[in-house]
């Protein structure tokens, strides 16, 4: 709504991408506002058109793509009729962004001292060294450490995290009045993604800035947003307060969205819920979700379903809205599945992994064992450069290495290029995080499979089983993979693995591209599978809610070293390495909040080079004597099974 009091109000905004001589709709008749100190959560999947909107506002569209209808007035100016000069002066002073890829705002030739810097003269018009002294200044208010010596590293010397950070200090040294942010910690892990939230949530309180976040986390909309607006086919079909809307949705996509999370179940005791339906075009003039909609009649296919007001300012598309009857989020979780009894399928002893850098030999994996039955699922948990996937490879026979791999009674050879094809297809394959990496994207999904029946020694008559598998229909063995939706290239990926009947396959990051719908859908088919043939899995995955769905048995990963193993209960319930604790607080399960580690910053490769424990530049619980930094923590065993490695006895690690 356009009102003095709204710092940014967007009516009937609709965008349209010119393809091949025509336009096609992307976003249509978006409305949305934010007063003064607002925060708003514009959430949805890809697709959804959230991001176009943003772009929109900031006149930052790409060539192809038109405003075709509507306002979006800041401050009470409309900026879609703000000249080029005006917008100059408008974007970084008053208004300022941060998007998921902090690289794509930096100079990759410029200290970031210096770019910070140059805001501060651009905007405040204050002198070269005043802008020096501010953007230090502005540095250490990001908390970033050693401002000072940072300031004068390129971008590419920083971690992703402290990237961000120099971009966040950039965007708010001008003390915008809205800040825009799209996506900003999708590629960060879980501990630095929660301390980078809870640090714009501080700089924002403090300056009032009104916020405008653009994400398709729910948990990270439902603690850091005031109010939100969920889009669906580039429309927004539900708006209000956060904990209306995603508490008790009325619309029966937010409530389908909100079903898709893993919230405590286990895999075999309850399918989760996925969306089915692929969102159609905006330009359709009847209610997008139709197809996937429980509630659907005759009517909402008349016409464009209109936005109805409700209480409490919050408006639903629907013609039939209504509460939802999805359990509240935060039960205890269900231990239902019994864990997978039996001798060992896999077992790993003392694995270790370096590759040559140009500062000598790095250490990814540093003597790992870990067991894995059949028909389990084991998962590896941890931050990027914990070693996780260099240990998939490994196994998977990607990788040479050192150490010992048993798998199925046969000793894998430490040289990969000794392994042998039929022995690894029958034994253990790999799914990757990006299944478009790993298809050809000419070839026919039919051609993909028949290849691999092919190289297994498969008959090819089990083709028609295989893709029933993985729910893929006969008229999908004719596409390209290029024409395949993330979902589908997945499912293609998955068939591809099992061919042969492996008895154990390693999935790195087999969901984390793909949409929380799309990720269920997967989950329940990878269940289901593992229920029918008692294949077990290395599951490999950053994300803990959908290792608690799928996990029978958790291993976590710090710096190259396995630091817990416990069954999947004992670690979400009773966590005992620090690092784990971190892992699960970070991660907000159940609808908590997310809570940074209390070290703050990650740790640096310092670590590695110690002899002591290596998450001791971490630790909170670090002992004051010195034996964490110069004694290996010895492994402990707990009085639930678990084990963990620390000079702490678990009961001493409260917190
Ligand atoms: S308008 Fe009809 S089809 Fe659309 S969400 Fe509502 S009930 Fe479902
Ligand atoms: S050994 Fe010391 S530094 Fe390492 S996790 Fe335990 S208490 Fe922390």
């Amino acid at each position: 709504m356009i009102s003095p009091e709204n710092t940014l109000a967007i009516q009937g905004l609709s965008v349209g991408y010119s393809r091949k001589g025509r336009m096609n709709l992307a976003v249509e008749d978006v409305s949305l506002s934010i007063p003064k100190g607002g925060r708003l959560g514009l959430m949805g999947e890809s697709g959804s058109g959230k991001t176009t909107v943003a772009m929109a506002l900031l006149r930052y569209l790409p060539r192809n793509a038109s405003v075709l209808s509507g306002s979006v007035h800041f401050q009470g100016r409309d900026l879609l009729k703000s000249t080029a000069m005006e917008l100059q002066s408008i974007r970084g002073r008053q208004l300022a962004a941060v998007y998921q890829d902090p690289l794509s705002s930096l100079n990759p030739i410029m200290p970031v001292g210096e770019q910070v810097a140059e805001v501060f003269r651009k905007h405040l018009s204050v002198g070269r060294a005043e802008a020096w002294e501010r953007s230090l200044e502005a540095l250490e208010h990001v908390e970033l450490p050693n401002p000072a010596a940072l300031a004068l590293r390129l971008p590419h010397q920083l971690s992703g995290g402290q990237q961000q950070r120099v971009v966040i200090a950039m965007a708010l040294a001008a003390e915008p009045s809205l800040l825009i942010l799209d996506e900003p910690t999708t590629g960060l892990d879980a501990t630095v993604e929660a301390a980078t939230l809870e640090l714009i949530n501080a700089l924002c309180a403090e300056q009032q800035t009104t916020l405008l976040l653009v994400s398709h986390n729910i948990g990270i909309v439902r603690q850091y947003c005031d109010s939100v607006s969920v889009m669906y086919a580039g429309r927004v079909v539900e708006t209000g307060a956060v904990e209306d809307v995603l508490i008790r949705p009325q619309h029966p996509y937010t409530e389908a969205l909100l079903n898709c999370v893993p919230t405590g179940h286990r895999k075999f005791s309850s399918p989760l819920h996925s969306i089915t339906s692929a969102p159609p075009s905006p330009s359709l003039t009847r209610c997008g979700f139709f197809a996937g909609c429980e509630r659907a009649s005759e009517e909402c296919k008349a016409g464009t379903v209109p936005m109805t007001s409700l209480a409490n300012g919050r408006e639903v598309r629907c013609l039939h809205p209504g509460p939802s009857v999805r359990p509240a989020v935060g039960h205890a979780l269900d231990t239902s599945d019994a864990t997978p009894q039996g001798s060992p399928l896999l077992s790993v002893k003392d694995l270790r992994k370096s590759y040559r850098s140009s500062q000598g030999y790095v250490e990814a994996v540093r003597g790992i064992s870990f067991e894995v039955k059949r028909g389990e699922t084991f998962a590896i948990v941890g931050e990027s450069g914990s070693g996780k996937s260099t240990l998939a490879k490994c196994i998977a026979g990607l990788e040479s290495f050192e150490g010992r791999i048993v798998l199925g009674g046969q000793e894998l050879p430490g040289d990969h290029r000794l392994r042998h094809r039929t022995i690894d297809t029958q034994l253990a394959t790999l799914v990757f995080q990006n299944p478009q990496e790993s298809l050809n994207p000419s070839k026919t999904v039919s051609s993909v499979l028949m290849r691999s029946l092919k190289r297994a020694g498969v008959d090819e008559s089990t083709l028609p089983g295989l893709i029933a598998d993985v729910r893929l229909s006969a008229a999908h063995l004719k596409l390209k993979t290029r024409m395949l939706s993330g979902g589908l290239k997945q499912r293609v990926a998955i068939a591809r693995a099992m061919v042969g009947s492996p008895s154990i396959i390693v999935c790195d990051e087999p969901v984390s591209a793909l949409d929380v719908s799309i990720q269920a859908a997967v989950l329940n088919l990878l269940a289901d599978y593992q229920r029918r043939t008692g294949t077990a899995f290395l599951f490999i995955s950053h994300d803990m809610s959908v290792v608690r769905y799928i996990a029978d048995r958790v291993g976590v990963m710090y710096k190259g070293e396995m630091v817990e193993i416990g069954s999947v209960e004992s670690i979400f319930n009773s966590p005992s390495h620090p690092y784990t604790k971190a892992l699960l607080r970070a991660a907000g399960i159940d609808g908590k909040s997310l809570t940074p580690d209390p070290s703050g910053q990650r740790g640096s490769s310092r670590e590695l080079e110690q002899s002591g424990c290596a998450y001791s530049a971490r630790c909170a619980a670090v002992l004051g004597d010195h034996l964490c930094f110069s004694e290996p923590p010895p492994w402990r065993h707990d009085e639930i099974g678990k084990i963990y490695r620390c000079h702490r006895l678990s009961s001493a690690l409260v917190g």
